[in-house]
């Protein structure tokens, strides 16, 4: 069995098609986790951000109100004028810072000069004319500005300045701070205050890990701290900006990724569901591939078997004619010329029936693989059933050429087989045909090529015959023969019989042979050698013998003749049943045994199969005798003398012919007589047509004739009136 070639591959493709789906559905999955994740932690992020802007609001709020408790005072506007510096510590500098955190406190003078500070850890009391660090100058000036924009009444300022505040992110040296500004004014009307002359507060609270660990601590941030350079990727951040609007310090953290966290949580379960899914796929991928595997080859073997003799291992007819189709259609177009060889085995029914059916399918075996082996790869070679075979030849030229492919063939598939029980000498016949020869599609090429195969058969075994149109004719008319045969046979009244007479030495009639003639309805009376092969060909001549044999033996057991003498096929030989019904026939006619004779010919090689010896055993046991027909037609000469039971031989009309002639048959003839006699058999002389060959023949020692001299075949009226004249070989005695 040839192996299915694309089962793998459909499988695979299969296999790739699933995996490539679940990949896609995995990349999808995870590609909208990951949009999921980051989306979140984007979100979370920006809310973030939003704490962040806002608890840094918050804490320069905080910054304002912290300085407010001790600005807003009547007391502080007069001690700051008096420049009383311990109450300013105690109340503006070091009291602050250690009440509310505040890193470095001012307290600036109408002309902006600083009056009392707190920084580095300790009070100053700035000489007179000192000024600000830079950054401050400029917060001082626009809290100036913004005080004289908003005073109406320039004698008392503090209703409309009371409350305003400047915040400002500011660099002092390298170290980013919050800077708060806000005037010192009166709590009550008892102290008033003239435009120009209010003293401003201010106060700095570094941006440093204090306040960043104070934001964490009141917003949760991870990791919150202050840096002077935008940070890494992986911390968010928000700028804080100077006046100008350059961005001098980020506060940065690590930011809550929730999402990222929900994903780092579940990995381990994530992990164990894919490990599951992917172990689930496999098993299912694996199941899938051996069951399409197995689908796809029994689907294969399938298609092969509908295509392919089991037996032979070779294409059938279907495939066969798919082919032949095809190749005639390519000649049409200008492809390689097409022939077609049909092949036959001889006497294949012989060795089924003798060396049994395992021997025979041995064989069918045996001629497939030589076929095989003769034929080129282009070409096909088909079983078309039973023993029949089919080539298909491609780019054979010639009628010549095909010839020789025959010949050569003819000649390899004569070689003995060995079929392990028994060497079979067995030989094919081959009808071949070129498709140029002949009109018409591959029906017509291939009932040509029957034709040519049933004339070679005809001509003999082990032959081959090439197509020509005569065959053609001869093979249509050999089929209406075959059709009005069986019209007739099943009708009936269409066949008599004549009876030509069979003489001894003094012309005493010693019996007749039945000789059977059909009364065709188109083509008139027709002699048995036009239908009697093809009624062996088809069975035919069982029912068509049998009424032979019926009519003879009425006529034998009326007329009185001393033996009747019926011409018997092989075929019918080999039927099981043909003894018993030789012998019904008998009994219904009350024909004694000893008055018949079978005639059995030569012509054909008799089979020696177990049915032909029972059946002759049988026929004889009944006192039936056996005469051999046709006597040197055949291959065999005396082997069925030798072989079975025989009575009488009838020496064949071809011989009897040629005595005289001085070409050697006289001594063959009187040869076969000799011998004859010394076995105990009897010698019947065919065809004797003149009194030389009689005189001949007698001289030899042949002493019964038969034939055209002394008697035509002729109706049983006419045989009756000269049996009368003649007298019988009993009645004489
Ligand atoms: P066969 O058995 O050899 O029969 C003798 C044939 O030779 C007959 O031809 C007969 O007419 C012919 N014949 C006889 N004497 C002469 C002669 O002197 N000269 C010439 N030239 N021919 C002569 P027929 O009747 O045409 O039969 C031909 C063959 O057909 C027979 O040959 C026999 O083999 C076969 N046949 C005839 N009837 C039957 C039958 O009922 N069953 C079977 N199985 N075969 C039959
Ligand atoms: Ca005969
Ligand atoms: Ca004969």
């Amino acid at each position: 069995m040839r192996k299915p070639r694309t089962s793998a591959t459909f499988s695979s493709q299969l296999v790739a098609a699933i995996l490539l789906a679940c990949f896609v559905g995995t990349a999808a999955i995870f590609f909208l986790g990951h949009t999921a994740v980051r989306t979140v932690d984007e979100d979370a992020e920006a809310r973030q951000r939003r704490f962040a802007v806002a608890a840094l609001e918050a804490d320069a709020a905080k910054l304002v109100s912290d300085q407010q408790v001790s600005t807003i005072w009547s007391e502080a506007v007069l001690r700051v004028r008096a420049a009383d510096h311990p109450w300013m510590e105690a109340n503006l500098g070091l009291w602050m810072h250690e009440f509310f955190g505040h890193d470095e406190l001012y307290v600036v003078t109408p002309a902006d000069h600083p009056l009392h500070v707190w920084r580095n850890g300790k009070t100053e009391r700035p000489d007179v004319g000192a000024t600000l660090p830079d950054p401050l100058v400029g917060l001082v000036r626009k809290m100036r500005q913004e005080m004289r924009e908003k005073t109406t009444n320039p004698t008392s300022s503090t209703d409309d300045i009371s409350g305003l505040s400047i915040q400002e992110h500011v660099l002092l040296g390298r170290q980013p701070a919050l800077a708060s500004v806000t005037p010192i004014v009166p709590d009550g009307p008892d102290v008033r205050q003239a435009a120009g002359s209010e003293f401003l507060h201010v106060a700095i609270q570094y941006a440093d890990a204090d306040m960043a660990g104070r934001l964490a601590a009141a917003y949760e941030f991870q990791d919150a701290t202050f840096v002077l350079h935008p940070p890494a990727e992986a911390s968010a951040a928000i700028p804080l900006t100077d006046a100008l609007g350059s961005e001098i310090a980020w506060f940065a953290w690590t930011p809550d990724r929730p999402g990222l966290r929900l994903t780092r949580q579940m990995a381990p379960v994530i992990g164990l569901f894919a490990l599951c899914g992917a172990g689930l796929l496999l098993w299912l991928l694996r199941r899938l591939w051996v069951a399409s595997h197995r689908l796809h080859r029994s689907e294969e073997e399938a298609r092969y078997l509908a295509f392919h003799d089991p037996l032979a291992g070779i294409p059938n007819r279907m495939l066969f004619e798919e082919r032949l189709t095809q190749a005639l259609k390519l000649e049409k177009r200008g492809g390689p010329p097409v022939a077609l060889l049909c092949l036959d085995l001889d006497r294949f029914k012989a060795v089924n029936d003798t060396l049994g059916h395992p021997a025979g399918d041995e064989l069918i075996r045996q001629m497939a693989a030589r076929l095989r082996s003769y034929v080129r790869e282009t070409d096909t070679v088909a079983r078309l059933g039973g023993d029949e075979f089919g080539i298909i030849l491609m780019g054979m030229g010639s009628d010549e050429a095909l010839a020789r492919y025959c010949s050569g063939l003819v000649h390899l598939l004569s070689a003995p087989y060995d079929l392990k029980s028994a060497q079979a000498h067995v030989s094919a016949s081959i009808g071949a045909v070129r498709a140029a020869d002949v009109e018409g599609g591959m029906e017509a090429l291939m009932r040509s090529a029957d034709a040519a195969l049933y004339r070679a058969k005809g001509d003999g075994r082990a032959r081959f015959g090439i197509f020509t149109p005569e065959m053609d004719a001869m093979f249509s008319r050999r089929h209406e023969i075959e059709r009005d045969l069986r019209a007739a046979i099943a009708a009936g009244g269409q066949f008599h019989l004549l009876y030509q007479p069979i003489f001894d030495a003094e012309n005493a009639v010693v019996g007749a042979e039945a000789l059977v003639r059909w009364q065709h309805p188109t083509q008139g009376l027709l002699a048995p050698d036009v239908f009697i092969g093809i009624a062996e060909e088809t069975g035919l001549i069982n029912p068509l013998g049998r009424w032979v044999l019926e009519q003879a033996c009425i006529l034998a057991a009326t007329a009185g003749l001393p033996k009747i003498s019926v011409n018997v096929s092989p075929v019918q030989l080999r039927d099981e049943l043909f003894g018993q019904q030789v012998l019904d026939v008998l009994a219904a006619t009350g024909l004694p045994g000893r008055m018949l004779e079978l005639e059995l010919t030569e012509r054909f090689t008799l089979d020696a199969d177990r049915a032909t010896t029972a059946n002759l055993d049988q026929l004889r046991a009944a006192g039936i005798s056996i005469a051999l027909d046709d006597f040197g037609t055949g291959q065999s000469l005396l082997r069925y003398v030798r072989d079975y039971p025989i009575d009488t031989i009838k020496i064949d009309r071809s011989f009897v012919s040629r005595l005289g002639t001085g070409d050697g048959t006289d001594q063959v003839v009187r040869a076969i007589v000799d011998l004859s006699r010394a076995m105990g058999i009897e010698i019947t002389a065919e065809g004797v047509e003149n009194e030389a060959q009689r005189d001949l023949l007698l001289g030899m020692g042949c002493h019964v004739f038969q034939g055209f001299l002394l008697g035509r075949p002729m109706d049983p009226l006419r045989l009756a009136a000269l049996t009368a004249r003649k007298g019988t070989a009993q009645k004489r005695a």
